[in-house]
């Protein structure tokens, strides 16, 4: 497929070397996992949705401000990034209770939290990503204070903007995680927002009905996965309407056209 040299391959992502040094091109897989990869399966068209959905989510980002890694998307799967030294950390931000939260503190799912919450678990799939303190990062140095106050402080400004894009749309913004990176401008280092946002890693649930339109519909075997992805890119205005399968349509009609 791609002569490209591959720099990794994760559960959903492979990254490729980009065309210039310090980019990487990011290409989105339908691959599905869950529970630290011991749930596997395919959801077809998911990754030209999750480009598209991610896109879009980091353009309107860039545009207030947040820096973050995409330069462009490339094609129906793939975008040019900016290559990054991953802090190893997923930063998960909560508005309401469900998922980990309410098994670990007895907390009904959909319960309103009084404040945004703000976790970090420590991203290694060996160890299944144990939740952290600020102490653990200082202490094994995985960022500085510096770098934690910017991270909490862009991670909040996601929130905050996304609360309201998806609240604008009849979608309430549950929860969701984010990744960070280092960029190098000779010894000082700057963060930035890196990975995906997409319906993969957010808890989004429909405002008049509570529906699920992510990805606990694979988690937790609801079924219609690729429909929910779409009822968000449509949502977002990034499927014309009345069109639902456009986007895994206009990708074999590209393929057959070999390109
Ligand atoms: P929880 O801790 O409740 O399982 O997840 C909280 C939020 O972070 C959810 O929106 C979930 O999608 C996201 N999240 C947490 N860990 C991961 C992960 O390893 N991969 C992905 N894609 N999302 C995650």
């Amino acid at each position: 497929m791609s002569r490209r040299r591959q720099i990794y391959e994760g559960k959903a992502k492979i990254l490729y070397e980009g065309p210039e040094p310090g980019t990487l091109i990011q290409y989105f897989k339908d691959d599905a996992t869950a529970f630290n990869a011991q749930k596997k399966g395919t959801i077809s068209g998911k990754g030209v949705l999750n480009n598209r959905i991610s896109e879009h989510i980091f353009t309107l980002l860039g545009n207030i401000g947040v820096p973050t890694h995409f330069i462009k998307r490339l094609n129906m799967r793939e975008q040019l990034i900016r290559q990054v030294e991953i802090v190893p950390l997923e930063v998960i931000v909560r508005n309401v209770a469900a998922g980990g939260l309410s098994k670990r503190m007895g907390i009904e799912e959909g319960t309103q939290l009084p404040r945004t919450l703000i976790e970090y678990t420590y991203k290694d799939d060996a160890l299944g990503d144990p939740m952290v303190s600020e102490e653990h990062i200082a202490c094994f140095g995985w960022a500085n204070q510096e770098e934690m106050h910017d991270i909490a402080d862009m991670a909040i400004r996601v929130n905050d903007f996304m609360s309201g894009l998806f609240a604008a749309i009849g979608i309430r913004l549950v929860d969701f995680k984010l990744e960070f990176g280092r960029i190098w401008d000779g010894d000082f280092a700057r963060i930035i927002l890196a990975d995906e946002i997409s319906p993969d890693n957010c808890r989004l649930w429909d405002m008049a009905t509570n529906e699920k339109l992510d990805k606990d519909r694979f988690r937790r075997d609801l079924g219609g996965e690729v429909e929910a992805y779409q009822e968000v890119a449509r949502r977002l205005g990034l499927l014309p309407e009345g069109s639902e399968t456009d986007v895994l349509d206009l990708e074999s009609h590209r393929k057959k056209r070999g390109k």
